[in-house]
């Protein structure tokens, strides 16, 4: 019975899947840079298809390693975004939603497993730059989760009380820490026009003082995310307005990052990745990124908030010019890391699978997973993708279609948009997702509703009050 219903599923492109490869007996274990944008759109790299500014040294990434056109993010808002890069866990799995800010007395739990931890335990020196957003309290901070260093801001920089849309708010001064300590207790609006290059100088200097040994860089950057803010070099120099200049300063630091690897002579074998933590915030218009083709933006399980540009080089081990089209996800990346590093998984089960093959360019490789789930809001199981089909379930969504655009930095008015049905969209054909095929394969989407309710199961779905088996709390301060 369950041989038939495999082959019912290969049948139907819904099951694909390929031999895992090996670690690479004998080498010494990669150098790893993840450099995490905040609200880049899919369609805001030069090789992605962007247009009115430059990202060479990105689509040098692209052009020297391999480029995913079907990457997601496991969920369309900062802070779980950054839970499921970090832990290869959906982040609901953890109790960590939407976007912690300054009055949340909650977050990572000091029993998960950082990819910073796994690593660690292979010998490597850890730092994590920019902003974290798992919690702003020190136990949840990165030095307490397998972090050697920080430098950074501990949540959005929009919870600001110099915020030019929102001016009289109620949000505390914000704070930039390095390592535990707050070393400015308010940061301005000068400050945040330096961000990327106080980051970008502390990646620089990371990695020149760890190129004897194995290190990993995880650089997140406060920017493209509103308010936006650029440093004097980069003022102007798109010729496409403030976003396209804070593009350009973003990959300038990757240049920056590229050049110190290869001063260091560690070049070949790092592995650089670049990705973004959700789709582009289309209510502030002008000051938002663009989903490309895609659906919608962030804050919405449509393509354009969870399907988000990846790049990554590796020049020992990925074939230059790669391309992968198989789905994969940033829960994917601490399996396929620890593996490829040689550094053991965490001792308690996590949701990501080891992507390597489709990692290392092979062109046989296949996504291993079954289905991706897209939750949002506080644990509203929305959308489900198993190979090309997408079901997205009955929810409200936010939309800006038939809105007034936001413009300069003020954002336009979100409208609500109720869907009754589930919809079925076949995204190797309708990328865009204009055209809902439920009625036309009931047989697809049935096979897909079998994959919500083994979620619903296990991790819960507040749209239909569902608890969860198998989810974890986060961490919580002592009262
Ligand atoms: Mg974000």
């Amino acid at each position: 019975m369950r041989n038939q219903w495999l082959c019912g599923l290969i049948a139907v492109g819904l099951l694909p899947g390929s031999p895992a490869v090996g670690a690479d007996e004998g080498k010494s274990p990669p150098n790893v840079v993840i450099v995490f944008a905040d609200d880049l759109g899919y369609g805001d790299l030069g090789c992605f298809g962007a247009k009115g500014w430059q990202t060479p040294h990105l689509d040098r990434l692209a052009r020297e390693g391999i480029r995913f056109t079907s990457f997601y993010t496991a969920q369309p808002v900062c802070s779980a975004s950054r839970a499921a890069l970090l832990t290869g866990c959906y982040p609901n799995r953890l109790g960590i939603h939407g976007a912690l800010g300054p009055d949340h007395r909650h977050g990572i739990h000091h029993d998960e497993v950082t990819l910073a931890e796994v690593l660690k335990q292979r010998g490597y020196a850890t730092a994590c730059i920019g902003k974290w957003h798992l919690g702003h309290h020190p136990p949840f901070l990165p030095t307490r989760h397998g972090f050697d260093e920080y430098f950074g801001l501990p949540y959005s920089n929009d919870m600001w009380p110099h915020r030019p849309d929102l001016p009289n708010n109620r949000y505390p001064p914000l704070p930039l820490i390095e390592g535990e300590k707050i070393v400015n207790a308010n940061v301005t609006a000068e400050d945040q026009a330096r961000l990327t290059g106080w980051y970008t100088e502390r990646a620089v200097r990371f990695i020149e003082r760890n190129k004897d040994r194995p290190f990993f860089l995880y650089l997140a950057h406060t920017m493209p995310h509103v308010p936006l803010f650029v440093g004097e070099r980069f003022r102007g120099s798109s010729q496409a307005g403030l976003y396209g200049d804070v593009i350009q300063e973003i990959d300038a630091s990757v240049g920056a990052i590229l050049d110190t690897l290869n001063r260091c002579g560690v070049d070949r074998n790092t592995l650089i990745l670049f990705t973004s933590d959700n789709g582009p915030w289309l209510s502030y218009g002008n000051h938002g990124g663009s989903a490309g083709p895609l659906r919608e933006g962030k804050g919405t399980v449509w393509e354009g908030g969870v399907r988000v540009p990846c790049v990554a080089r590796w020049p020992e081990r990925i074939p230059a010019g790669s391309v992968c089209s198989q789905p994969a996800m940033t829960i994917d990346l601490l399996p396929t890391i620890a593996r490829l590093c040689d550094a053991p998984l965490p001792g308690r089960p996590i949701d990501g699978k080891d992507i390597s093959p489709l990692l290392l360019g092979d062109p046989k490789g296949r996504c291993p997973h079954e289905a991706y789930y897209f939750y949002f809001g506080i644990n509203e199981l929305q959308a489900v993708r198993s190979g090309r089909w997408k079901l997205v379930l009955p929810h409200t969504y936010r939309t800006m279609q038939g809105q007034e655009s936001g413009q300069d930095g003020k954002p336009g008015r979100y409208r609500q948009v109720k869907i009754e049905a589930p919809q079925l969209y076949d995204l190797e054909n309708d990328v865009g997702e204009t055209t809902d095929l439920a009625a036309k394969h009931p047989d697809i989407a049935s096979i897909l509703m079998a994959h919500v309710e083994a979620a619903r199961e296990d991790l819960g779905d507040a749209l239909t009050n569902r608890s969860g088996k198998n989810v974890r709390p986060p961490g919580r301060l002592a009262d």
